[in-house]
């Protein structure tokens, strides 16, 4: 293959989230790149990926590192022995595990910390291929003995004689430690919850919120048949998209309508099979648009609402008249609809398109089919990624616009959410209560400024309404004249 056609199936790769970047620059290196070139080329795509989903997917902006960075993500040393072996037999027979799985196992026997993605891809890969332990030749006594599905085991740092220890243990223990941690973070300044979990609220913030207070109290009284919020709505639209993208490309790979295409003639008859599928899949990019539009305006009319009520709140307590709630206005409609169609752009035709310019370095169909089930494992938490950060987005955006449209709001401060990270007490210093006060439609942080917290920087690549970063749960105060 040409090492272009071969290095853009890796930032394939690397953009479908099947390899990190690491991995990835390695990777890119051996089709005869420098280093230099290859990390550009991997920054290049990060950069894309986030203009493109709100995923966030930066290993610089500290949103999770803040989450995991309890957590020890280093394999241990029979995990690294295991893979090792793995590697050996792999060599010696010829079977078993793909090329990214042969990175993953160097990583693993170096003892390289994991990602949490990978971690939480090594728990499924354990707890969907156990069966597989069960064939004849993953007995030892067997002639075709080491079966590929024992070096896959075995390349994952797991343990074919122990199946429920070694590297099958340490996952599921890591992922429990992961959600544990990341829980901890993602909560919001209580003045502002009751609001934003009826907005943003996924069933593991209500059950969180349900855990803590034992019995619901009568603002957060939160019933099964009430669990319904936007952001629960945008994460199934994205969920149930993706779930019909995989079905599509396993049919047609299964039907032989897709397949490698090794050579020069690559792009133009990739794009052939691009366009089929997408005819086949047509309607579905307009209708996850259309919910998209609808869940995302109601997050808009919600944070609207919420900045009203907030704003009274204040004004009752000083003895003041009411405000009333304006609607969400031209400018922010018109944004909402171009925002949910990239998000219904980047499901349907950019996984298909990324799904099919990945297809030259593996090569079973059976793999194939194996590795696009693996993106359905994923699609949960890609989806909810993107119902958190569009849902946040939106809500800021209908405050803001309300604060605005209603006259009562021109300034305002940064509120910093509980067990925020080093960024935003980074902003809080700037525009917090004591700090100053920014224009009310100011974003707090600007496009191309760099933040540096312990040691730490953070460059948002554009101007943010009301997030410092994907997965921030920060607010603001609203500044009131006469008050
Ligand atoms: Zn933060
Ligand atoms: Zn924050």
């Amino acid at each position: 293959m040409e090492p272009i056609a071969m290095a853009s199936s890796v930032l394939g790769l690397f953009r479908s989230g099947t390899i990190e970047s690491l991995t990835a620059i390695k990777s890119i290196q051996k089709c005869g790149f420098t280093r230099a070139v290859a990390e550009r080329m991997i920054e290049g795509e990060k950069k894309s990926i986030e203009k493109i989903a709100s995923s966030c997917g930066d290993e610089s902006c500290g949103c999770e590192t803040k989450a995991i960075d309890d957590v020890d993500l280093q394999p241990t040393e029979e995990m690294a022995e295991l893979a090792e072996r793995g590697l050996r037999l792999r060599e010696e027979h010829g079977r078993g595990g793909t090329e990214v799985g042969v990175a993953r196992a160097r990583d693993i026997s170096n003892r390289s910390n994991l990602s949490p993605e990978t971690i939480s891809r090594m728990s499924s890969f354990f707890a969907r291929h156990r069966v597989d332990l069960d064939a004849p030749a993953a007995d030892p006594g067997h002639d075709e003995y080491p079966s590929a599905g024992v070096v896959a085991w075995l390349l994952w740092g797991g343990d074919p004689a122990n199946p429920d220890e070694a590297g099958a243990a340490w996952a599921d223990r890591k992922v429990a430690e992961i959600e544990g941690e990341s829980e901890k973070v993602y909560e919001w300044p209580k003045s502002v919850r009751k609001y934003r979990l009826g907005i943003e609220g996924l069933s593991s913030d209500f059950a969180r919120v349900k855990a803590e207070q034992g019995e619901p109290s009568a603002d957060e009284d939160i019933r099964e048949d009430e669990k319904q919020t936007p952001a629960m709505e945008i994460s199934s639209t994205v969920s149930d998209g993706l779930a019909e993208v995989q079905k599509t490309l396993i049919a047609a790979i299964e039907s032989g309508e897709i397949a490698s295409v090794p050579g020069k003639a690559d792009d133009k008859r990739r794009d052939v099979q691009v366009r089929k599928i997408l005819k086949t899949l047509a309607g579905l990019e307009g209708k996850i648009l259309d919910d998209l539009v609808a869940s995302i305006s109601k997050a808009a009319a919600g944070g609207g609402s919420a900045g009203i009520a907030r704003v009274n709140e204040l004004l009752s307590g000083a003895g003041s008249g009411k405000v009333g709630s304006p609607a969400v206005s031209e400018a922010l409609a018109k944004a909402i609809q171009k925002r949910a169609g990239l998000i219904a752009k980047a499901v349907v035709q950019d996984t298909v398109k990324r799904f099919v310019g990945s297809l030259d370095l593996t090569f079973s169909i059976q793999g194939e089919v194996a590795r696009l089930q693996s993106l359905g494992d994923l699609s949960p938490s890609r989806a909810e990624t993107i119902a958190r950060t569009e849902s946040a987005n939106a809500y800021h955006e209908g405050q803001i616009d309300a604060w605005k449209e209603s006259g009562a709001v021109r300034e305002k401060h940064f509120l910093k959410a509980p067990g925020a990270c080093p960024f935003c007490d980074a902003v809080e210093k700037r525009y917090g209560e004591k700090a100053k006060a920014l224009a009310v439609d100011a974003p707090m942080v600007r496009g191309g400024e760099t933040i540096t917290a312990n040691g730490k920087t953070l460059t948002p690549k554009f101007d943010s309404p009301g997030i410092v970063h994907p997965n921030c749960r920060c607010d603001f105060i609203p500044v009131i004249e006469g008050l």
